[in-house]
């Protein structure tokens, strides 16, 4: 057993500059275990029928480079941003919504210290967090008044736990969904105490349905918009503003789940069938709530509008402090919100941005990323046409005409190409179809588009 004498010891190693400098990155401590572990590991090999290094020098060097390898590993964070080319716009596995420049830099300036998260800079004294983004959501939607939670199902469940708990809801059966990540709209409803009384059927509901079910036990009617499905045929479902006529002549609040924040104009409900916000708030509905991560194009959180008592009570629900959001939200938030407020939204929020973007646009950079990766080893490059999505479970069957830039492999699969692209950093995800790997650069921030071709250009 002479090999193993040729390990160094542990501060041996600790003597050498590269290992020091290991140790002012990760803290002596992880160098200390990755250093055992790995001279563990040697040693086994040492003991082994074809020793790797011959000296102590070489071992040592063996050592350290292997170490820093496994220290590398260890604190790399799980979390990394991605670049997004399948043109699904609000791509839930992919974190939905990428925040406005202006959202990112208020996240960085008030996460990074204090702020008057619940505090009251006029009076010096103890404030209301939940105050912030309120104006900036009345101006933007109509609503008197607003409150904000965690995400849209946090809201939903807030909202009927605090307006309907012990008593009864009213919602269609055409309406009892599936959003997605489980979230059933028939199980939330009963985790918030409230007794779901089904009406209709699931292609025919009508306004009498809704009239007929209503007794002394009713607490709601709800609405839920069907983001993620089209019923199309032999279908009927009342319009807002009978139901809204209906709930007023009984004193019933309606409470609607739109899904998706749509802020944008009466042209982007026409052009992708999400419903605007503001036309809720105008049609009469008590309580609406909606994403912020979806096609608002904010952080993640669920936003509640609606009049001034049901709120209030929403908020002072003890739920509310469970589902609170913190300082970064609001900040995003409120950001985001302001870029609507200020009617610029269509070309500061990135989601928007890629909603509205022309085909002449994105042929001419798909074109672009084409030309520049002409000869390319592993591929030939062309540019075809196709369709994006918006995603997010919301505008189902929506399509919008785009340009993908194709990369066909020369000799291996697409599915390996397709592999190799997420092994780049960041990780380029892509769509396979016809053993072509299509690159939608809809989705992809067009200041994104010299990193993706340089990173295209690095594989062999
Ligand atoms: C997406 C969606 C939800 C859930 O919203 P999250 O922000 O993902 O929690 C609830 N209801 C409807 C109709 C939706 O489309």
């Amino acid at each position: 057993m002479t090999t193993p004498r040729i390990l160094p010891s542990i501060d041996q190693l600790r003597q050498r500059p590269g290992i020091c400098s290991l140790e002012t990155e990760y803290g002596a401590s992880a160098v200390l275990s990755a250093l055992r572990a790995v001279a563990d590991a040697l040693r086994q090999e040492l003991a082994g029928p074809a020793p790797s290094v011959e000296n102590r020098e070489q071992a040592a060097g063996v050592i350290e480079r292997r170490a820093s390898q496994r220290l590398e590993h260890a604190f790399a964070p799980s979390l990394i941003p991605v670049i997004n080319a399948t043109g699904v716009i609000v791509h839930t596995n992919l974190g939905r919504a990428p925040l406005a420049a202006a959202a990112a830099r208020r996240v960085a300036e008030v996460g990074a210290g204090y702020a008057n998260l619940e505090y009251d800079l006029t009076g010096g004294q103890r404030g209301s967090r939940s105050v912030h983004a309120e104006q900036l959501l009345t101006r933007v939607t109509g609503a008197p008044a607003a409150a904000v939670v965690n995400n849209n199902a946090a809201a939903v469940l807030l909202t009927l736990a605090a307006l309907a708990s012990g008593r009864e809801a009213i919602v269609s059966r055409g309406e009892l969904v599936e959003i997605g990540g489980g979230f059933r709209i028939p199980d939330v409803m009963r985790q918030s105490g409230a007794d779901v009384r089904e009406i209709g059927t699931t292609n025919k509901t009508r306004t009498a349905d809704y009239a007929a079910a209503i007794s002394d036990r009713t607490a709601i009617i709800l609405r839920v918009h069907p983001s993620n499905f089209r019923i199309e045929g032999f279908t009927e479902r009342p319009g807002l503003d009978e139901l809204v006529a209906l709930g007023q002549r009984f004193e019933i609040p309606v409470v609607e789940d739109l899904g998706s924040g749509n802020l944008l104009t009466a042209q982007a409900e026409a052009d992708i069938g999400e419903p605007a916000v503001s036309a809720s708030v105008a049609a009469g509905v008590s309580v609406c709530c909606f994403s912020g991560d979806k096609l608002l194009g904010g952080p993640q959180a669920g936003i509640i509008v609606g009049d001034q008592d049901l709120v209030s009570r929403i908020r002072s629900h003890p739920l509310m402090r469970a589902l609170r959001v913190d300082k970064m939200t609001y900040a995003a938030l409120e950001a985001t919100l302001l870029e609507y407020a200020r009617g610029r939204a269509e070309t500061t929020i990135p989601v928007a941005r890629m909603l509205y973007a022309t085909t002449e646009t994105l042929g001419q950079r798909a074109h672009a990323l084409a030309d520049r990766l002409a000869g390319h080893a592993l591929f030939t490059s062309d540019v075809v046409e196709g369709l994006s999505t918006v995603g997010g479970g919301g505008a189902p069957g929506s399509a919008i005409a785009t340009r993908l830039a194709r990369l066909t492999p020369k000799a291996r699969s697409a599915r390996w190409l397709e592999s190799r692209l997420r092994e780049l950093r960041p990780p380029v995800i892509a769509r396979i179809v016809d053993d072509c790997v299509l690159l939608d650069l809809r989705t992809v921030l067009p200041e994104q588009d010299e990193q993706l071709i340089e990173s295209l250009q690095t594989l062999t």
